[in-house]
């Protein structure tokens, strides 16, 4: 795939639009925003043929009807949010097990649902780019917040992104990565990688520059939300009271997700 780029747009404070494209043609993966999207077609003369959507929120889906406007191409998004109207410039509707083949572009991206941050939550895997686009679901160091999903559906939805190539850059929609990191040191303080990423994490924004794309082998060592099992979680976990010792997958986790919802 030499010929395609991945465009990081920072929108907001600290939200990341994904332009993907191949010096000719583009999509644009959750834009909550047109106008920094319409600014890269132009600069770079490309044109739109499509665009990905990961989830409901406005800071991914805000720019929609704007880029519309300038272009009529398909919009693909989750099916049950076509159905029911909650996003509704949805075209293609998409769901779990489905490839979309973006022929502009001549690439395949696997759908996986991966409830839990919102109820009908997607993400875009492309195995010929070893990417994720993953929206608020995984995100460099930590996860997205529950806010209609149970603890049980975004395990589940972490281990089917875990179950992908170690090798897959993960593309997540925020900087998050050092409050996250912050957090992951105060679950798991002598987990040595997560030291080591904590350090790389603060030259690189010392130095203005962005932590994502993340890959999926270093969310494995570092991110406590995919180490629900490790040993020194559990244990700082209860020594802090905040779980018992019921110490499956889903309780860890939910213990964790709980206590980084107000650290
Ligand atoms: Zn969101």
């Amino acid at each position: 795939m030499t010929n395609i780029h991945i465009q990081q747009i920072p929108a907001f404070d600290d939200n990341y639009f994904w332009l993907i494209h191949n010096d000719q043609n583009a999509i644009i993966v959750d834009p909550g925003d047109a106008a920094p999207v319409l600014a890269y077609l132009n600069q770079h003369q490309l044109t739109l043929s499509a665009i990905l959507i990961t989830h409901h929120h406005a800071d991914h889906i805000g720019g929609v009807d704007e880029l519309l406007s300038h272009a009529a191409v398909p919009v693909y998004g989750p099916l049950a949010d076509q159905q029911s109207g909650r996003i509704s410039t949805i075209t293609q509707g998409c769901q779990q097990g489905e490839t979309l083949f973006l022929k502009e572009l001549n690439l395949h991206f696997d759908v996986l649902e991966v409830p839990g941050h919102t109820s009908t939550h997607i993400a875009y895997y492309c195995a010929a780019l070893s990417s994720l686009f993953c929206g608020d679901t995984l995100f460099a160091g930590g996860c997205g917040r529950l806010f209609e999903g149970t603890p049980a559906q975004m395990v589940a939805s972490l281990r089917k992104i875990s179950a992908l190539p170690a090798n897959t850059n993960v593309y997540c929609a925020h900087e998050y990565t050092l409050s996250n990191l912050r957090f992951a040191l105060a679950v798991e303080p002598n987990n040595a990688a997560l030291q080591n990423r904590f350090k790389l994490a603060n030259v690189a924004r010392e130095n203005g520059l962005s932590t994502v794309p993340s890959q999926l082998n270093l969310e494995l060592q570092t991110n406590p939300f995919l180490r629900s099992s490790s040993p020194e979680i559990i244990h700082t976990l209860q020594n802090k009271q905040k779980l018992s010792d019921v110490t499956d997958e889903v309780t860890v986790f939910a213990a964790v997700r709980e206590w980084k919802n107000t650290f």
